[in-house]
């Protein structure tokens, strides 16, 4: 059994609760157990329901809500985007989201360079306000774009630069916040303060005076000790002075405090000058030992960051597409043998030269200790950029490791000088050997805090395990005099050690001041204060009793039902993992919880969060509710009905399928897959509605309508007559405020000569210069333009073409039946939920296509959408080898052209263009990295200096955008970026390859979007 998730205990408090926060706030109370589930767990390996989830409007909404939970005794947990690794921010209590609207800048005063603003404010969205006034805010987190300032407060955060600027505690000016009893209190200068802020301060100075032998014996001396409240404000211990006065600050004792001692109102904050330049310079190291010892000699320079990339990070970087080119340019000499481990050291400045100075005095240095020539300098801006970015990504590419044993984060931010550093290592290293695990070392070297992640599996031993290398690895800190917890709190993984590293008396002294603060004890128990042990089974997300429902998907996971080995991290083969649900589980799992998706940077994932910000409607919130679902842990009765069930719906409603999270999140959650098994098992539940078969069976019947003379024209009526649109959406549910594609009675099909010339068979087609050209439904029945453009590109650039048609396949004899003869990749079956259907249909075209693609014959397809069903959902549908060599032929018109392009194979010799070009990628272009080639054929038109648009989705998705239910969504989406940069431009050129996404632009702009075959062929 899993750990039972129901409150009965808490049931008349937690009934008691919605009922008086519905009452009497304005904000959204959840009690349903996949709401409070979704918000069970953050970036660790723990799990505890919380009583309720509150989202509040306002901030009287969170002031009655404490108000409310003092009077019912129910504990209350703030959280901001959830990506703490220790547990902090998981509790049963009520857990209370500032993430969704508590994001604004209150106050910012450029003479005194200091900020104001409201807890949820992520750090990214801050640091972009503020670059305009060449400030920021230098507290830079790996977790930037998701990690909210109350957050960051609240786990005294360290960045990779905090060697020059110190910890959240080091550049936090101010706090107010509430008390437990509801009441505000101001944090700030303790000589200024006054009223409760003051009384609680000379408490604390009181503990602090009788104490100040005990903090200066047990506060490690070190820039990252994160552990415990903050004792020592009165006597600073840390390396760098808490403030630069000499002054204390009590909102200093808050930060830290992982919610348990008040809740954070608004944060004022210290700024500093954004340096107008960096230089980087990369030391490669053929020892890991060497690297080590180094950083203490390094940080001499006065760099402002030194951070470590060992061998094992390098190798993965280099083995994941995207990250390969840019990690070359940190190594010497990319053909040799992989350094052990490379330094990042940075400098930055006001001026360029001097940097310059330092990347020499660096190479000098570097050659004193026995490496000369082991530098790279990079001076250049972009390419540091990449390079911080795979640094930052390290954690998460090591997490993608599949099967049930994980990088387990415990140990991981322990911080010893830097003089013991090399020694630390070693030793640390010779205990993961001993516990038959391995660790992949990185991180801040600066500052001698190193992240390192042994492999465990939670389900089976590995609270043993971790239990033994954290006694092992404490020891080892307390040799080397150094921190336990150095970088990202203690919540539920550190606790314990709050009483080793700073003996009886400070401990008890910290639990003074938390009754102090917070009498009841009513603020995120459990952490900090009275903690668990931290390998206590009942707070694992994944404890040895964790049980998977049994389950057929539909489609093959087998490639997730893995096992591996901790120390090779090689996995076993396919199918072999012990997964009941045939790996859909395993898949499902792979979601560490780390919030990436939470992000709205140029990328795409994840558009429906972009517009909502609700947790449900995000790529975790998604794959948290189908983990519960998959292991019985949300309130149903039946197990076979969880993965098509409401609950499931519920987070599925927004999902677009833009598989974005398939190649941004960094840990691989396939979203758009899961959602297939999700409308798959909905679908067999509760049937599929009218607009479903509509939209699935459109490319069976579109011939037929296109081919009775008059009905084309009578079904297009639909578009200017506005009752009969009315009468579609109340009958079907697709919204009349969208014009729907034109139908049309010439098509694509409709003229002979469109099939009989490109009819070849592999044989032939494989003596010639030939291609396959995919003619889809909705190039063929909609826009046959596109395709004759596309014919008339390809056939100008000398190559015979074949496309598929069913006439001419020996598939047509098993159809003679059926209305169409044009094959179909079926996705619009996929998209209602039908597998089977689609297989079938797809199984057709994948056998139609199988001797074209073994004798290395690319195909080509115009519309992403459908081309990259065949390089996607394909491989998982039990089609074998057949369908893995098709896909590796399968491309876009551009992908094709530019390659041959690049290989010397064709000079397109195009025209000028008479304006400027603005290109959309399709989010399936996005996933598989199309985008690029389409830019890079774009530059070969004179004058069209093609610019992409940074957009996530453009909000159609398929057939999403014309669902009534779902429009205002839709237009959200394409209103984030896409339409507003188009309206920008109103005299380019617009392309975008998506039929979906060209309808959007048209009805959001009233542009036309042009396919990329009809931009190259108007250029010919
Ligand atoms: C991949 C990855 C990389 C990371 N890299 C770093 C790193 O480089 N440096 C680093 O320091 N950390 C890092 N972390 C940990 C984490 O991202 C940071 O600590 C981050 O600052 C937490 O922000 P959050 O908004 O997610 O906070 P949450 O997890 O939501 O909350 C953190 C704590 O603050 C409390 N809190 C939140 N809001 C309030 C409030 N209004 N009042 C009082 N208390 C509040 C919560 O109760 C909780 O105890 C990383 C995590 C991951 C997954
Ligand atoms: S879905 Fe991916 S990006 Fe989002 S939290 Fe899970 S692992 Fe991270
Ligand atoms: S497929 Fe797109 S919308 Fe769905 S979860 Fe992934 S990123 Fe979000």
């Amino acid at each position: 059994m899993n750990k039972p998730l129901d409150l009965k205990e808490l049931m008349v408090d937690q009934a008691a609760l919605a009922k008086r926060l519905r009452q009497e706030t304005s904000g959204e109370v959840m009690t349903d157990s996949a709401s409070r589930g979704r918000y069970a767990t953050d970036a660790s390996i723990y799990q505890a329901m919380p009583v309720a989830v509150f989202v509040p409007k306002t901030a009287e909404d969170i002031a009655t809500a404490i108000q409310i939970a003092a009077e019912l005794g129910v504990p209350v947990l703030p959280r901001g985007g959830g990506t703490s690794q220790c547990g902090q921010t998981t509790g049963a209590a009520l857990v209370i989201d500032n993430s969704k609207y508590f994001r604004n800048i209150l106050d910012l005063n450029l003479d005194k360079a200091y900020v104001e603003v409201e807890p949820g404010m992520v750090l990214d969205h801050l640091n972009g306000s503020l670059k305009q006034h060449g400030l920021w805010y230098p507290v830079d987190v790996s977790t930037a774009g998701q990690a909210t300032i109350g957050g960051m407060a609240g786990n005294n955060s360290c960045g990779s630069r905090s060697i020059a600027y110190g910890n959240m505690v080091h550049n936090v000016l101010g706090i107010n916040a509430w008390l437990a009893n509801g009441q505000i209190a101001e944090f700030g200068n303790y000589a200024n303060s006054s009223g409760v802020a003051k009384q609680l301060g000379d408490f604390v100075k009181g503990l602090a005076t009788t104490l100040q032998p005990e903090i200066e014996t047990h506060f490690p001396k070190v820039l990252r000790r994160v552990a415990g409240y903050n004792l020592d404000i009165f006597h600073p211990q840390s390396e760098l002075p808490y403030t630069q006065d000499g002054s204390v600050n009590l909102s200093h004792l808050l930060v830290g405090s992982e919610g348990t001692l008040a809740y954070f109102k608004s944060l004022k904050l210290k700024l500093a000058p954004l340096p107008k330049y960096k230089v980087l310079g990369i030391v490669n190291f053929a020892s890991f030992y060497k690297a080590m010892d180094s950083a203490q000699h390094i940080v001499k320079l006065g760099p402002t960051a030194v951070e470590l990339v060992d061998r094992t990070m390098i190798d993965l970087a280099r083995s994941n597409p995207s990250f390969k080119k840019t990690i070359e340019t940190a190594l010497i000499d990319h053909t040799a043998q992989t350094p052990e481990a490379i330094l990042l050291v940075e400098f930055s400045g006001e001026a360029h030269a001097p940097l310059l100075e330092k990347l020499k005095a660096l190479e000098e240095l570097m050659g004193d200790l026995g490496l000369p020539g082991s530098v790279v300098p990079m001076p250049d801006a972009s390419l540091q950029k990449n390079l911080w970015e795979v640094r930052k990504a390290g954690l998460n590419i090591m997490m993608s490791l599949k099967g049930d044993g994980k990088p387990v984060s415990f140990i991981e931010d322990c911080a010893v000088p830097l003089e013991s550093l090399a020694d630390y290592t070693q030793a640390l290293t010779d205990v993961f050997s001993k516990y038959g695990s391995r660790g992949t070392w990185y991180a801040h070297a600066s500052v001698g805090t190193l992240h390192v992640r042994p492999i465990l599996d939670m389900r089976r031993d590995g609270a043993q395990k971790m239990r033994a290398v954290a006694e092992e690895a404490s020891a080892l800190v307390r040799k080397y005099k150094g921190a336990y917890s150095g970088e990202h709190g203690d919540g539920l993984c550190r606790g314990e050690w709050i009483s080793w590293q700073f003996g009886p008396k400070i401990t008890e002294a910290l639990a003074e001041i938390k009754t102090a603060f917070d009498p009841k004890g009513l603020f995120n128990p459990g952490k900090i204060i009275n903690p668990p042990k931290m390998d206590d089974a009942s707070n694992f997300r994944f404890p040895p009793s964790y049980k998977v429902i049994p389950l057929q998907p539909a489609l093959d996971w087998s490639a997730w039902n893995v096992q591996n080995n901790p120390v090779t991290e090689e996995t076993s083969a396919p199918g072999t993992g012990g997964d009941p649900a045939m790996g859909l589980a395993k898949a499902v799992e792979m979601c560490n919880n780390n919030g990436h998706c939470r992000k709205f940077d140029a990328e795409v994932m994840c558009p429906s969060y972009r517009v909502t910000r609700d947790e449900k409607h995000l790529t975790r919130g998604r794959a948290n509710t189908l983990r519960l679902a998959l292991s019985n842990q949300l309130d149903m009765k039946d197990e076979s009905s969880q993965l098509g069930s409401d609950a499931i719906k519920e987070v599925m409603e927004l999902c677009v399928s833009c598989k974005a999270c398939r190649r941004e999140c960094p840990t691989g959650v396939d979203m758009a897959k899961m959602k297939i098994e999700f409308l798959s098992a909905y679908k067999k539940r509760v049937g599929h509605s009218l607009r479903d078969v509509a939209v699935a069976y459109l490319p069976k019947y579109a011939g037929t309508i296109s081919s009775i003379p008059l009905l084309p024209a009578l079904l297009n009526l639909r578009n200017h007559i506005a009752p009969i649109a009315k009468l579609q959406e109340w009958i079907m549910g697709i919204s009349a405020q969208r014009s729907l594609p034109i139908w049309k009675s010439k098509t694509f099909w409709s003229n002979p000569k469109a099939i009989t010339p490109y009819q070849y068979s592999a044989d032939e087609l494989s003596k010639q210069k030939g291609v396959v050209l995919l003619a889809d439904t909705f190039n063929a029945y909609f826009e046959d333009e596109n395709l004759m453009a596309a014919i008339k590109v390809l056939t100008a650039a000398g190559y015979q073409i074949h496309i598929p048609h069913k006439s001419q396949s020996k598939a047509a004899n098993t159809e003679q039946n059926t209305c169409s003869k044009e094959f179909c990749c079926g996705r619009t079956y996929l998209a209602a939920g039908m597998v089977d259907k689609a297989k079938e249909t797809l199984g057709e075209l994948v056998n139609h296509l199988a001797p074209y693609a073994g004798k290395n014959i690319p195909i080509i397809g115009l519309e992403p959408s459908c081309l990259f069903t065949l390089k996607d959902e394909a491989l998982v549908m039990g089609f074998g080898e057949r369908a893995v060599t098709i896909s590796q032929h399968a491309q876009l018109l551009e992908e094709f052209l530019a390659n041959e392009v690049k290989a010397g194979k064709l000079n397109l010799n195009l025209k000028a263009a008479s304006k400027p070009v603005l290109f959309h990628g399709h989010c399936h272009q996005k996933s598989f990295a199309a985008v690029t080639p389409a830019m890079e054929l774009l530059k070969l038109i004179p004058n069209a200096e093609p610019k992409l648009i940074e957009s996530s989705c453009c909000g159609m998705a398929g057939s999403f955008g014309y669902e009534a239910e779902h429009i205002e969504v839709s237009k959200q989406m394409a209103e984030a970026s896409l339409l507003p940069s188009i309206r920008k431009s109103p005299d380019s050129w617009v392309v975008a390859d998506g039929t979906s996404c060209r309808h959007q632009i048209a009805d959001g702009t009233q542009r036309e979007a042009v396919h990329i075959a009809k931009i190259l062929a108007a250029h010919l």
